[in-house]
Order: structure tokens, then sequence, then C-alpha cells
């Protein structure tokens, strides 16, 4: 199928983590990717893996190095998320990534999505990985309709008999990033004349289907931006819970700080903050 063909150099993209074999090089690709685009993955990736080539290497380090490790990926939840489920990897799976979808979806921070694509990625499991992108795609080319949950699960089913998983999964996600996007480039490609939706007409079926994700709130003013904030104004050391409040102007810098603490990624000792673990 002309979709496929991508996966055989005409729109694969090149990206590091797709020519490891190492689980946990995928594994961690794929938390990094869950909410940050690709190319600003590329790089943090890189260096992660260098300082944590191993679900041991990470399980043993403090959280605070990790956060700070995971400096301009943003949604920082992730990096605890990923420090837990090294340590469940080392306590319950011999320090390796687990390869079935029901113990990778037991990790902290593994929901559905990132379950199938680790499962795929890495072992080669006969899923197909189900995200905005794909959910796009089997709703205007193979489709030319709005598709519910379990319809797309059905169409998906058809790729999923295609056998070779990873090829397949990659080729979609590639395909849905270099022409099916949110506003498709239809002249550029290489299905145009088989697409289900240029033959029927009418409106874009994709954007109310299921698994197709909402454009995201700016970042600019976001409480995600300032949790990043406050988290990097500790990257260096503790700081006086004041020199915080003082530094991130914010009026909600208060209650941010609160919930950083309430979630474990920062610790308070005394009139004190600092990232967890931090021993400085
Ligand atoms: S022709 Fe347009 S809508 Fe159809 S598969 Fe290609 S990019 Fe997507």
């Amino acid at each position: 199928m002309r979709l496929l063909e991508g996966a055989k150099g005409e729109i694969a993209r090149d990206l590091p983590w797709i020519k490891h074999s190492d689980p946990w090089a995928i594994y961690v690709s794929e938390v990094m990717l869950q909410q940050t685009q690709v190319s600003r993955v590329v790089e943090p990736w890189a260096n992660f893996m260098k300082q944590f080539p191993t679900p041991s290497a990470l399980a043993h380090a403090p959280l605070a190095e990790v956060l700070v490790a995971w400096q301009g990926l943003g949604f920082a939840r992730r990096a605890r998320f990923l420090h837990e489920a090294a340590a469940v990897m080392v306590r319950d799976f011999g320090a390796r990534v687990p390869q079935s979808l029901a113990e990778l979806r037991s990790l902290p921070g593994i929901g559905e999505y990132s379950a199938a694509s680790i499962a795929s990625f890495a072992y080669g499991e006969p899923v197909i990985v189900l995200d905005t992108n794909v959910a796009r795609i089997l709703s205007r080319a193979i489709a030319g309709r709005t598709l519910s949950l379990s319809d797309l699960r059905e169409v998906a089913g058809y790729f999923g008999e295609l056998g070779e998983s990873a090829v397949v999964n990659q080729s979609l996600l590639d395909f849905g990033a270099k022409f099916c996007r949110a506003r498709p480039d239809c002249e550029s490609c290489p299905a145009r004349t088989s697409c289900a939706w240029k033959k029927v007409g009418g409106e874009d079926p994709a954007p109310n289907s299921a698994k197709v994700s909402k454009p995201q709130s700016p970042f600019q003013g976001s409480r995600r931006q300032l949790r990043g904030q406050i988290l990097k104004a500790l990257h260096h050391g503790p700081l006086l819970e004041r020199a915080v409040l003082k530094n991130v102007t914010d009026p909600r810098t208060s209650e941010v700080l609160v919930e950083l603490i309430t979630e474990g990624m920062v610790q308070k000792h005394g009139r004190s903050v600092r990232l967890a673990g931090d021993k400085r």
C-alpha cells in the first residue's frame, strides 16, 4: 500500500531512536515524545541516554538529577514517572523493560498509546499505535469519514494483520508527520489518488474522530510554563522559599510550588525548598 512505502525511505524520518533495538532507549524516547515535539526531543534524548543508559542507572539516581536532565522537555511530571518506572523495572522485571502490554500498562505514566508503541517498536508485538496522527490518516485516507473509537480500532485491525508492526507503525507515524498533518499537505501526498476523503469530498473527517487531540493551549503564560520556571530556579540547588516567590513573579507561584511539593518533585526543608533528592 502506498501509505506504507515510507518505511522504504521515501518519507521515513531519520530519528536516532528508530535505529535502536535497545528497549530502554525506545522506552525513554516514547515517554519524551508523549507531549513534546520530535525536533525538541532528539538532543535531550541523546544526552539522557548517555547519563542514564539503563533502567538501573536511572533508578539509582536522585530525582533532582533526573529533573535537571529533563530540562527543556516540559511536563516534568513525566520525568518523575520515568524515574518511578525505572525503579519498578529494577524491582519487578529484572531491571529490563517489560514486553507485554499489560506489564507496560502497569508502569507509572504509561497509557494505552505508549504501551502499544513500546511493545511494537521494542519487541515487535503485533499492535497498531493509535495516536492522533494515525487516527487522522485512518479517518481521511482509509475511511473518508469521522471514526468512533470502535470504528478506529476496526480499521486499525486491518493494518495489524499486515505483520511487521514496527515497520507499519513507523510508516504511519512518518506519513502523518510529513503529509497528513492537522493541516494536510494533499498536493505532495503520495496517497492522494487513493485517499478516501479526497474521493468523497466534504468536510475534513479527522477533527471529530476518536483519538484526534485538540490543539494544545498556548504555552506562554500557562501553568506548565510556570511549573518549568520554578523547577529551573531550583536546578542549581536549594533556595529559600521566599526567594523563589520573589524571583518567579507570577501570582500563582505559591500555589504551584505547593502543587510541586505535593507531587513529590520539590521538597521543603524548614524555610528552603529543593528538587526532590537534591543533597546539596
Ligand atoms: S491526500 Fe491529504 S488527506 Fe488524503 S492521505 Fe494524503 S495528506 Fe491525508
